[in-house]
C-alpha cells in the first residue's frame, strides 16, 4: 500500500514546499496571461531579429536573463525549471499519466523521455528508466546534506528533476524522478 503524501519512498525532495494552491490563478485569467506571454514571446524572439543574441559561439532565439524566462514561464513554472525547485508529490499532472507519446522540455520544448520509458514508481513524480539520448545532462548536487544527481535539459539546461540508480525499479535500474512542470507531453508524437 502506497501511503500517498506521506513521500515514504521518495526522501530526496526536503524542499518541497506546501500546495502552490494559493497561488493559482482562474482558468480565464491563466488563459489571458498565456495568450500575452506568447504575444510578448514573439516579440523577442521572431518580431525583433535583434533580440536573436550569440551565446558561447552559437546563435539563440531561448531567453538568456531571468526577465526572459518569466514572460515564457509561468511563476509555478520558473520556480521548478530556472530555479531548480520541486513540485509537491503527487500535485503534478503526469504522475499518473499512461499516454502514449513524447515529453518535452517545458521550457524550450525539445524532446526529453518518450512515453515507453515511463512507469509507476509511486514516489508521487512522473518516473522514467531512460531518456533520448543526449536530452538529458547530469550534474552533482550537493544541496540538503545530499549528495544527489540533477537532472537538467541539456539544450536549456533548465531543472527538470533528479536521476537515481540501483533502486531495482526496472531492467535498466534507473529511475529520472521528473517534475511534471518541467515537461509537457505531446500526444501525437
Ligand atoms: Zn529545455
Amino acid at each position: 500500500m502506497i501511503a500517498r503524501g506521506l513521500n515514504v519512498n521518495c526522501p530526496f525532495y526536503p524542499e518541497t514546499t506546501p500546495c502552490e494552491s494559493s497561488a493559482r490563478k482562474t482558468t480565464e485569467t491563466m488563459t489571458t496571461r498565456r495568450i500575452r506571454q506568447r504575444e510578448q514571446l514573439v516579440d523577442i524572439t521572431a518580431g525583433r531579429p535583434e533580440a536573436r543574441r550569440t551565446v558561447d559561439g552559437m546563435t539563440t532565439d531561448l531567453p538568456i536573463t531571468d526577465d526572459e524566462w518569466r514572460i515564457r514561464l509561468t511563476p509555478s513554472e520558473f520556480r521548478v525549471l530556472r530555479e531548480a525547485g520541486t513540485e509537491p508529490p503527487w500535485s503534478g499532472e503526469y504522475v499518473d499519466t499512461k499516454t502514449e507519446g513524447i515529453y518535452n522540455c517545458r521550457a524550450c520544448g525539445v524532446a526529453l523521455y518518450n512515453s515507453d520509458s515511463k512507469f509507476d514508481s509511486h514516489c508521487g513524480w512522473p518516473s522514467y528508466d531512460d531518456a533520448i539520448p543526449g536530452a538529458v545532462k547530469e550534474i552533482e548536487d550537493r544541496n540538503h546534506g545530499m549528495v544527489r544527481v540533477e537532472i537538467r535539459c541539456a539544450n536549456c539546461d533548465s531543472h527538470l528533476g533528479h536521476v537515481f540508480r540501483g533502486e531495482g525499479f526496472t531492467p535498466k535500474n534507473t529511475r529520472h524522478c521528473v517534475n511534471s512542470l518541467s515537461v509537457r507531453l505531446d500526444p501525437s508524437a
